[in-house]
């Protein structure tokens, strides 16, 4: 019977684009050779990379305004890019963190800066157990900040953020576990990241969405490689770039279109974290220590109520097909990331499942 695969990155991608990557491994566009093998200056591969960005900006509403750029580094390596990229020797920035992910950007920041550049407000309220994200009025706050860093989506925590944030600072977010599950305004927004091991494709790739009045602040001395101006002139070429991968998430584009594009899928994650989410709520044996306005729709996190049960319950889930279900280690539980690849098939299997284990024990 078929695997359903909760793990949180790197994740579960669309059976279709699977299957269409393995049909032309050897072969490719019938060069008779895999598009891992070929130049990546050729006509064939740059017309790939040319329509995934047309893909892309048409799946996320991307205005021209804005440079679309495939990069090397995942997630993280842009928590160092925003910083070397856009603060120069002077530049302030603002984080706000809700969670682990929020607190590497910041860690990561405060590296490669002096301290005092670097501010960061902690946004998560913990109230007999149960988290959740209260938002300072930001615009009470008089500082000159280059831009505000936010991770919509906890990926560990499983906390989202919904709100579109008030800011008067140029907003960084964070994308990598929540890109394209849900419709957002890009124009919101003067630089969206994100790893793409989650909704898109293969880990090491990024994806940087920037608006391009950024790329006028000042920048330190920093690798080529991750420079956001060199890759806008290189048409994210400047080095090799990860073509495999790119050409997987070129893939995914083409398959969330044909698949109803990005408001299709929200509708189905909903229906699939609503699924999940009402049985947690309705059952004593599992509990969520999320606030219900910030459940995440894509990393749901749970816990059973007799933690000595846990093993047993990983186990059996394995060998029912549900792998993965097992929570980040910095918090425990457990956690099933319900990416747009996942289908509502799986989500019900889990509930069965849950259901299935809780009466037993
Ligand atoms: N940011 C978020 C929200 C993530 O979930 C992850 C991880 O997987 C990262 C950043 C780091 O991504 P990477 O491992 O590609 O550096």
């Amino acid at each position: 019977s078929v695997t359903y695969n909760f793990c949180a990155g790197p994740a579960m991608l669309p059976r279709a684009v699977m299957q269409k990557a393995q049909s032309e491994l050897l072969d490719w566009n019938g060069l008779g050779t895999s598009v891992m093998e070929i130049s990546h200056r050729s006509k064939e591969f740059i017309a790939m990379t040319e329509q995934a960005e047309i893909d892309l900006r048409e799946l996320m509403s991307i205005p021209s305004n804005y440079h679309v750029l495939f990069m090397h580094g995942g997630g993280r390596g842009q928590f160092s890019a925003v910083v070397n990229n856009f603060l120069g020797q002077q530049g302030k920035a603002l984080y706000l963190v809700s969670g682990s992910w929020s607190q590497s950007a910041v860690d990561e920041a405060k590296k490669l800066t002096s301290e005092a550049q670097i501010g960061s407000i902690n946004i998560v309220e913990n109230t007999n157990d149960i988290s959740k994200v209260v938002i300072p009025n930001l615009n009470e706050i008089n500082k000159d900040y280059r831009y505000l860093h936010y991770c919509p989506n906890e990926t560990v925590d499983g906390i989202e953020i919904f709100d579109e944030l008030e800011s008067p600072w140029p907003i960084i977010a964070d994308m990598s576990s929540n890109i394209m599950s849900r419709e957002i305004d890009v124009s919101k927004y003067a630089l969206i990241y994100a790893g793409a091991q989650k909704n898109i494709g293969p880990s090491g790739l990024s994806i940087v969405i920037v608006r391009d009045d950024m790329l006028e602040l000042p920048s330190l001395p920093q690798s080529s490689i991750m420079d956001y101006r060199l890759a806008v002139q290189h048409g994210s070429m400047y080095n090799t770039p990860p073509t495999f991968a790119w050409y997987l998430a070129a893939e995914v584009f083409a398959w969330l279109k044909v698949s109803g594009g990005v408001a299709a899928m929200a509708k189905t994650n909903l229906d699939k974290a609503a699924l999940l989410y009402d049985f947690i709520d309705s059952s004593d044996f599992y509990t969520s220590k999320v606030s219900v306005k910030n459940r995440s729709v894509m990393n749901v996190t749970f816990y059973l109520a007799n933690e000595a049960l846990n093993s047993e319950f990983l186990k059996q889930a394995t060998d029912s097909n549900l792998v993965a279900l097992k929570g980040h280690r910095s918090v425990g539980g457990m956690r099933a990331s319900i990416y747009n690849a996942m289908p509502i098939e799986g989500v019900e299997a889990l509930v069965e499942f849950m259901k299935d284990f809780a009466v037993k024990n």
